[in-house]
């Protein structure tokens, strides 16, 4: 299959939805996003920083960058100036570290709190009370640089649905939660990042509005190959 292929394929399946596609570039070279974007895809995610500046600057300016990986406080500042969204903002020290950067770029940078909702030690996020004590603290009140829009989340590494399915319904019951309670004046609380390529229809159907699809658009990744 194509590039070109595997993204119609994909777009077709989105298109009665209304979900936005992160198509996840990460260990994929530069040409490869080019003939995406030349396809007309805009929104673009990586996991780490160095090869997102990499790309960055040799690729269209219009390119809509998404951090979608675990960030590291020291490593904010280089994409600070250009990132669209931090997908990944999992503890308050982050935040404060965004803010500033913001702060330091004139700009306003929009972030997804992101939530732990698989059942494995490996992955990254706040727990819910966490979150919502973060949500009630004057750190989060007195954000000046950082807008936090919505909520993202990663199932468990598993083969079983109703875990998967069980997890993404667990995390758009928080996202209404946290809509209404905190966000009732905030329109820009309006994403929830789930679902990759093994799983994104179901996280649609669970309320995803935001898709991050790698392999399912570049194939395998090359460091799965021997
Ligand atoms: C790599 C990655 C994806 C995409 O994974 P695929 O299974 O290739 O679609 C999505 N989200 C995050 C956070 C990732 O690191």
């Amino acid at each position: 299959m194509s590039l070109k292929e595997n993204l119609d394929r994909i777009k077709q399946q989105l298109a009665p939805h209304k979900v936005t596609l992160v198509a996840v570039s990460k260990t994929h070279p530069a040409e490869k996003i080019q003939e995406l974007y030349d396809l007309g895809q805009r929104h673009f995610g990586e996991n780490k920083v160095q090869e997102l500046v990499e790309k960055y600057e040799v690729l269209p300016k219009d390119i809509k960058w998404h951090l979608i990986g675990h960030l590291q406080t020291n490593k904010v500042k280089y994409i600070a100036p250009f990132v669209h969204l931090i997908h990944s903002a999992d503890t308050v020290k982050l935040i404060q570290e965004i803010e500033k950067q913001g702060a330091k770029n004139s700009r306003v940078i929009d972030c997804l709190l992101q939530i732990y909702i698989a059942n494995e030690e490996t992955k990254f996020g706040m727990d819910e009370a966490e979150a919502e004590a973060f949500l009630t603290s004057s750190i989060y009140a007195d954000l000046k640089n950082v807008r936090i829009c919505g909520l993202m989340g990663m199932a468990s590494n598993v083969d079983d649905e109703n875990q998967i399915r069980a997890e993404f319904v667990g995390l758009k019951k928080f996202y209404d939660k946290l809509k209404t309670q905190y966000f009732a004046n905030k329109p820009e609380f309006e994403i929830l990042s789930m679902g990759m390529s093994g799983d994104y229809m179901m996280a649609i159907e669970e309320g995803s509005n935001m898709v991050r699809v790698g392999s399912a658009i570049f194939g395998e990744r090359e460091y799965f190959k021997l």
